[in-house]
């Protein structure tokens, strides 16, 4: 029996680069060899986002635009959206009572996001329990694996543990799963900030037209102390080199390029000029594909809803284990 992947993403925007590095290149790789669901998290979005449940219909036909043009195959991957799969909600009432509010309290993710979303003391009990309902998620698929982005990694540690403390009550019924983390775990910002996020609005999206895409890169952080061209300029920390390593596939090149720059005589704008050169023959076959793709929604809606009652098929069976081990089988 093929091994099982769990990914997927909140309807909050598009897709970009982080997305694309972190998690998406290693979701098209790997579902030739594994049986792979991808799950549209709405429910994971209203978390933090309750009055703009109206937006969220529009970015999850963004979300499955981007999928199909980025090469998620839906005759190997199957797409499904949270809110239609209630086998989900259900399993996330039963791990509730398996965690402690501390605990969450503790999710280092979830402690920077608090901070970040300026909750002051109002935050969503839904917010602070998503790290539960992901778990609901993960283990109602029978996940091995979930190809995902670093800050990922406290959410499957805690899924771990739900699923050790759930097997440990009531007998061998989930599965522990493993991330699958990228060479590129987090991306940074095209500002230089720790991470490119929607939320942070520093990024360069997969749909970007190619005059946002060289305006993106022209107007990146590089090296401060690196004014004038002959000054000898640093590459590590430096946003335009990192996105080199991760995106450029001539890595001769970017060696050597790095080794001019540091040396003094390679100034930035024909650094941002070799990157913008990258990014557009990256991002063109999918911008590409995408405006393709979106002269048909319906039959993408089509796909989706396939992938969803199979999803409801495979999720069920799941909660039908868990109740018959809590002896809720009536
Ligand atoms: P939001 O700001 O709404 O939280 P986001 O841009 O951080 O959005 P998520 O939807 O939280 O994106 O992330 C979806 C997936 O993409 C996760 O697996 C996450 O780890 C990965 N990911 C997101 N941003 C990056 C990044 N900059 N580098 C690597 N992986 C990333
Ligand atoms: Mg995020």
């Amino acid at each position: 029996m093929k091994k099982i992947i769990l990914t997927g993403d909140r309807p909050t925007g598009k897709l970009h680069l982080g997305h694309y590095i972190g998690s998406l290149k290693n979701r098209v790789k790997m579902q030739d060899d594994y049986k792979q669901y991808v799950l549209i998290a709405d429910m994971q979005a209203l978390t933090d986002n309750a009055d703009k449940a109206r937006d969220i219909k529009s970015s999850v036909t963004e979300l499955i635009l981007d999928y199909l043009s980025i090469g998620i195959d839906p005759n190997k991957t199957s797409i499904c959206i949270q809110s239609q799969i209630p086998a989900l909600a259900e399993l996330t009432m039963f791990y509730m009572n398996l965690v402690c509010l501390g605990r969450l309290e503790r999710n280092p993710t979830v402690k920077n996001e608090i901070k970040q979303k300026n909750f002051a003391g109002d935050i969503p009990v839904g917010f602070l329990a998503y790290p539960v309902s992901q778990a609901a998620d993960i283990t109602a698929f029978g996940a091995n694996y979930v190809p995902a982005g670093e800050d990922q990694k406290p959410m499957i540690e805690q899924t771990c543990e739900i699923v050790r403390r759930f097997n440990n009550y009531y007998g061998d019924v989930l599965v522990e799963p493993e991330i699958i983390l990228s060479k590129t775990p987090r991306l940074i910002g095209i500002d230089g900030k720790a991470k490119m996020s929607k939320s942070l609005g520093n990024t360069i999206y997969l749909s970007d037209e190619p005059d946002e895409i060289e305006k993106k890169v022209m107007s990146m952080y590089t090296d401060p102390n690196h004014l004038k061209v002959s000054d000898p300029g640093n590459t590590e920390n430096n946003p335009v080199f990192i996105y080199l390593d991760a995106f450029s596939p001539d890595k001769e090149k970017v060696d050597s390029m790095k080794a001019h720059y540091e040396r003094g005589g390679l100034g930035d704008i024909a650094v941002k000029k070799y990157l913008n050169e990258v990014l557009q023959n990256l991002l063109e076959p999918i911008r590409l594909r995408r405006k393709e793709l979106a002269k048909d929604i319906d039959a993408l809606y089509e796909i989706v809803r396939e992938g969803t009652s199979e999803a409801r098929d495979v999720t069920a069976s799941t909660l039908k284990k868990v109740k018959e081990a809590m002896n809720l089988d009536f």
